[in-house]
């Protein structure tokens, strides 16, 4: 048998540092988290390189004694637990003397700190954990660490890194999450030299969250309760500024960001009907809880929390989420409207009337006459998706549609010579032969179409067949997605690191039909978007790509087309609540009707339902 020995301090730290020394965000991530603990009211991040060669964070905390400064780098060395009874109180900020050692065991390290009551400072210098230098040293008072090298000492982790933009993405997330987890501290990040976000330190939250949202922050809505022991502060957005994805979602307990799933399901909750299905509310709440009611040590980066009493704090974000809604005005309309632009730049496309009820981007005359046309088409037929363009360009300018959409014809008809200069009236397509062997009983909910054929009832989600249908002729057509330049280009107000992973991936969107242009931290802006994609739902778009490609959803080119067609299918389809013809409602049946494998919308929601006459009979106790 091997004999067992017992690990050495550096590999116990090496194994440490996996846990809790992901990548640069992590390691800003601790050191913020330790100016802040110093009391600091100014903290700044300087980076190189995306983090990998360069941190340097600033604080003018508390500072450290020469001595402290050793022991700070040893494992389990904390000045914030001293004894077991410590524990449960102190948890909740999650101390576990851990990170400087595991940071220190895989890089190379400056550090420069001075107590405010001494004459002089300490600088001490490390190698993989080890001291390597010790000084006195002149400085101001609080901390400044350097972390040079990061995972120098161990090239596998090394090889998990992403492109600096990517981790420098990361890095920003963090410092933002620090910002808006304390107001009071007014934080600084510079990127390769230059400032990316400044926070005022004001002890607002709102002043913060205005740093880092610019305007879009001011739309948003203020929470303030209490229930039993816990309370809720922050801000949530209304309704109709729901976001396609959630990471807009933030969440502090004690002051210190953390994901759960049980706060999610609570926000979510006060939203409920109020929001469409796919859209997510943002938050930047703050819970506080009694520090023995909490533990943020089931993850060693203590972004994960455990709640005690789990029901108390479900209500006290619900209720207090809930109720701050139902005080902001103007929430009942707002729920099918188009998501408003999240910079204060004009929107680019006019905007559509109510009272004309249409396809987003085709006339049911429009899609009756091209899914007849397309259906007697050979297959595949790039000219089909074409034709979508040409009918969506041709309605954009708003010509009569008999002249101008070009419709590849019918085999059968083409056939017969001469061609007419003009399509036929559209009327003929709209006809409906005796033999069909269902019937449109009407529309429920404005969302559902009520369909009988023989025995069988079928509940239609118009919403979910027109999209599914918009999205196999999208996918039918294997050329380049055709694009539309924008006049004025589109603001998209996204995260640093949804936008570093839209950037690197700027080749592949360009395929697409987007250009994009970094602008700012916070900002991208679309310069060019898919023909098919209507200007107000582009900046969504963007926001649910990003979210997938973080997810790692769709890696390859194939599948990320696939998304983007979802996306552009997705909000190009008539919306559930809208009003839509009884012409329009019909061509819908008839495609569902007469292709029996549309049963799903592309993101698998069911597209018909079926009801039986025995079961209706059955609920009517007739059998
Ligand atoms: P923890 O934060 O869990 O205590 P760390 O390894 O992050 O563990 O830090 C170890 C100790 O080093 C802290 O408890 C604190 O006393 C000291 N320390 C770290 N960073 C700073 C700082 N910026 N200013 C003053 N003291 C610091
Ligand atoms: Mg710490």
């Amino acid at each position: 048998m091997a004999k067992i020995i017992q690990l050495s301090p550096h590999i116990a730290n090496l194994i440490a540092a996996g846990e809790v020394v992901e990548r640069p965000a992590s390691v800003v991530k601790e050191l913020l988290e330790n100016a802040v603990d110093a009391g600091a009211t100014q903290v700044t991040v300087e980076l190189r390189d995306g983090g990998m060669t360069f941190i340097r964070v600033t604080d003018n905390g508390c500072g450290m004694q020469a001595e402290d400064a050793r022991t700070a780098f040893l494992r389990h060395a904390t000045s914030k637990l001293r004894a077991a009874e410590d524990l449960a109180a102190i948890s909740t900020m999650g101390f576990r003397g851990e990170a400087l050692a595991a940071i220190a065991s895989v890089s190379r390290i400056d550090l420069l700190t001075k107590t405010p009551g001494s004459v002089c400072g300490t600088s001490i210098s490390l190698e993989a954990g080890n001291i390597t230098d010790e000084t006195e040293a002149g400085c101001p008072d609080g901390t400044t660490i350097i972390v040079r090298d990061l995972f120098f000492n161990t090239p596998a982790r090394m090889k998990f890194m992403k492109t600096d933009s990517y981790e420098a993405g990361k890095v920003a997330d963090t410092v933002q999450l620090q910002a808006l987890a304390h107001p009071e501290v007014a934080f600084r990040f510079l990127r390769d030299g230059k400032e990316v976000l400044s926070t005022p330190g004001s002890g607002n939250l709102q002043d913060a969250a205005y740093s880092i949202y610019g305007r879009e922050s001011s739309r948003m809505v203020a929470v303030d309760s209490t229930w039993e022991n816990c309370r809720l502060t922050g801000f949530v957005c209304k309704p109709s500024d729901a976001r396609p994805s959630r990471s807009r979602q933030v969440f502090f307990v004690n002051g210190r960001p953390v994901r759960s799933a049980l706060l999610i399901k609570a926000l979510e909750e006060a939203y409920r009907n109020q929001i469409m299905v796919g859209k997510f509310p943002a938050c930047v709440l703050h819970l506080t809880v009694p520090a023995n009611a909490v533990d943020v040590n089931v993850h060693p980066a203590k972004t994960e929390v455990k709640f005690l009493q789990e029901k108390v704090v479900f209500d006290c974000v619900h209720y207090g989420v809930l109720g701050a809604l139902n005080k902001a005005p103007d929430r009942p309309e707002m729920a099918f409207k188009p998501a408003a632009h999240p910079v204060s730049a004009p929107a680019p496309a006019p905007v559509k009337s109510e009272s004309k009820p249409f396809f987003r981007t085709m006339t049911a005359k429009e899609y009756q006459s091209f899914s007849a046309a397309v259906k007697s088409a050979p297959q595949p037929k790039p000219a089909a998706a074409t034709a979508v363009v040409s009918a969506i360009n041709e309605r954009r300018d708003s010509l009569p549609i008999q002249e101008t959409i070009q419709l590849p014809k019918p085999l059968e008809k083409a056939a017969i010579p001469p061609a007419p200069m003009i399509p036929e009236p559209q009327q003929q397509a709209l006809e409906i032969p005796e033999e069909i062997p269902w019937r449109m009983v009407g529309e429920l909910y404005n969302s559902y179409i009520l369909v009988q054929q023989g025995e069988d009832a079928f509940f239609i989600d118009k919403h979910a067949a027109h999209e599914r249908i918009l999205f196999e002729k999208l996918k039918a057509n294997q050329e380049a997605i055709s694009s539309q330049a924008l006049l004025t280009p589109i603001p998209c107000q996204l995260t640093p690191s949804s936008i570093a992973v839209l950037t690197e991936h700027r080749a592949l969107l360009e395929e697409l039909g987007f250009e994009i242009d970094e602008f700012g931290e916070n900002t991208l802006l679309l310069r060019q978007i898919p023909m098919d994609l209507s200007p107000e739902d582009a900046a969504d778009a963007m926001d649910a790509l990003a979210s997938d490609l973080q997810s790692g959803r769709c890696e390859d080119k194939s599948s990320m087309r696939d998304e983007i067609l979802h996306t552009v299918a997705c909000k190009a389809a008539i919306k559930a609540g809208w009003r839509t013809s009884e012409e329009e409602l019909l061509a819908l049946v008839k495609q569902v009707m007469e292709t029996e494998d549309l049963k799903h919308c592309p993101h698998g929601r069911p597209i018909c339902i079926l009801l039986s006459k025995k079961q209706l009979e059955k609920q009517f106790k007739r059998t």
